[in-house]
């Protein structure tokens, strides 16, 4: 059962479609490198 939101990148602010159980539905960025930068910050 894929289960598919939105979410603002926390880093870019890109809007993106992730799996709710994934990573982003914790951390709302659009890609790993988004996430390193995001954080580094
Ligand atoms: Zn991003």
């Amino acid at each position: 059962m894929a289960a598919f939101a939105s979410y603002d990148c926390a880093n870019c602010g890109k809007t993106f479609r992730a799996h709710t159980a994934g990573n982003a539905a914790a951390n709302a960025y659009c890609s790993p490198q988004c996430e390193s930068d995001g954080k580094e910050l």
